[in-house]
């Protein structure tokens, strides 16, 4: 993937000088003894260094500035491992920018009853010292994510892990970059939105840029890069006939190879980690991007169709979040629905821009006319998504906050569709189609997501908490009328907590 920090969270153990020196030292073996266990998990996705044993306020002052600083520290650990007065923690934990982690664990498993001594009892103090610390992050209204468990056990390290992903996601958009290639779908509301906030709020920024300038790159691709890159199809890919070398469309397949030759040029030289296109602006291309923005998807680029910037971000961002999980994640739309009384599924697709890290079997390459556009037939992959369970979100901005919507879905195996030229997904929603969809758009949620099957609801809402901003969650539990009032309650909480700074 471009542009991936490097990344690795800070573990920091709290304590203080009660104990004299030999507990102190026991206490930063352990803790180091723990980051290494936990970074050399096959469940924690990246490194995991213990950084210090803070006793003092200016140390805990320091290493809150230095994580700050750090280019490379998604976020920190905290946990202590012994008695940590909390009011120590009020400078630095004023000033630390970087999400944390309050991971609520003790070194030693099992109490060894029969030898328990108050030695042992100091040494092993979490239980109280976390509380103390605990009771310092809510009174300063501090987000984070609270992790209960021995630190050996699979289910802690997982939500470490979960967490850990949606800190380098959030790592990743800050000073992040996405195109617009030309402006919004004219007339659409959901994908407008106001840049500034969002700049402030998540740190990305998202500038326009004429269709010209990506028209010039495009023309400048050599036939030489062209030959290299259709090649690499064939291997990919299994073409259609008229898209083969001497087959009648085998220039529209060059055209399309250009378009992602040209497309990735700009990205890359403008360092954009992605991008929106719009059908209303295509002014000097002979084909819509539909290969090019696949491909470009598969690599971790961020994509929005019709300008959807704010979802070119979130899928971007959850590109990130599933970083080296295997099943894959791509923009999306909501298309049409099956509504027989047997059960109600919704067919997902686009008119062209689906990512085929879902695709269940590999894709085919295929040149089909384009109802709307008004430009040559595009060419683009087709393919079925897998089955499994998934999950679709959407970012939306309702004028004073932002709001992540979050459907846990179930992919099927979609019938055969001869007639449908376009990569689709076919699912069922969680609790129910009726209930899902209600919900969805009582929260206002968009037609476009960002899909995935590797991405996690526990992901997404540590996502949400590190960013501030309100999540909704509608899963196998969601009851429509308390789901209607939980969105009544955010109002008022978001309207007073934000104040003036939204
Ligand atoms: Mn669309």
């Amino acid at each position: 993937m471009k542009l991936l920090p490097s990344s690795e969270i800070w573990f920091v153990t709290g304590s203080q000088h009660l104990y004299g020196p030999g507990p102190l030292k026991q206490v930063a073996d352990n803790s180091a003894k723990i980051a290494e266990a936990l970074s050399t998990s096959k469940r924690i996705p990246y490194k995991i260094v213990f950084k210090t044993l803070a006793t003092t306020p200016d140390e805990i002052l320091k290493v809150c500035e230095e994580a700050n600083s750090s280019a490379t520290c998604a976020g920190l650990v905290l946990w202590m491992h012994t008695f940590s007065p909390s009011k120590m923690w009020i400078r630095g934990l004023s000033i630390l920018k970087k999400p944390f982690l309050h991971l609520h664990t003790q070194f030693n498993r099992d109490l060894p009853w029969g030898e328990i001594d108050m030695d042992f009892m100091n040494l092993n103090q979490a239980a109280h010292g976390d509380r103390e610390a605990g009771f310092i992050h809510t009174r300063m209204r501090l987000g984070r994510k609270v992790v209960v468990g021995h630190w050996s056990d699979p289910e802690v390290q997982d939500r470490i892990g979960a967490w850990m992903r949606a800190a380098r996601a959030w790592q990743d958009w800050q000073g992040a970059k996405f195109a617009r290639f030309g402006d919004n779908m004219r007339q659409v509301a959901v994908t407008e939105g106001d840049k500034v906030a969002t700049e402030m709020k998540f740190g990305f920024s998202t500038n326009g840029y004429g269709i010209g300038y990506l028209v010039a790159k495009i023309d400048a691709v050599t036939d030489k890069a062209i030959d290299a890159l259709v090649a690499d199809y064939a291997k990919r890919f299994t073409l259609a006939p008229a898209l083969r070398k001497g087959g009648k469309e085998h220039d529209a397949l060059r055209y399309g190879a250009r378009i992602e030759l040209g497309m990735r040029a700009f990205l890359d030289e403008g360092g954009f980690k992605g991008f929106t296109t719009t059908f209303e602006d295509l002014v000097g291309l002979r084909q819509l991007p539909g290969l090019a923005v696949q491909n470009l998807m598969a690599d971790g680029y961020g994509f929005g169709a019709e300008g959807d910037w704010k979802t070119a971000a979130l899928l971007r961002a959850m590109k990130v979040m599933g970083e080296g999980l295997p099943k894959g994640t791509s923009f999306m739309e909501d298309y049409t629905y099956h509504l027989s009384p047997k059960g109600h599924q919704v067919l997902g697709s686009h008119m062209l821009e689906v990512c085929p890290t879902i695709a269940a079997a590999k894709p085919t390459l295929e040149i089909h006319p384009l109802g709307i556009g008004g430009k040559d037939d595009p060419v683009r992959l087709v393919f079925d998504a897998k089955a499994g369970a998934a999950r679709a979100a959407s970012l939306i901005d309702l004028g004073n906050r932002f709001r992540l919507i979050v459907n846990e879905v179930d992919a099927i195996k979609p019938p055969k569709l001869p007639n449908l030229p376009v990569a689709r997904a076919v699912w069922e929603c969680r609790p129910d189609f009726k209930t899902a969809c209600a919900c969805w758009i009582l929260a206002g949620g968009a037609h476009h997501t960002s899909y995935s099957y590797d991405v996690t609801t526990e992901m997404l809402e540590d996502f949400a908490t590190i960013a501030g901003i309100e999540l909704v969650t509608i899963d196998a539990d969601t009851k429509l009328g308390e789901f209607k009032q939980n969105l009544r309650n955010n109002e008022v909480y978001y309207h007073l907590s934000q104040g003036f700074r939204a």
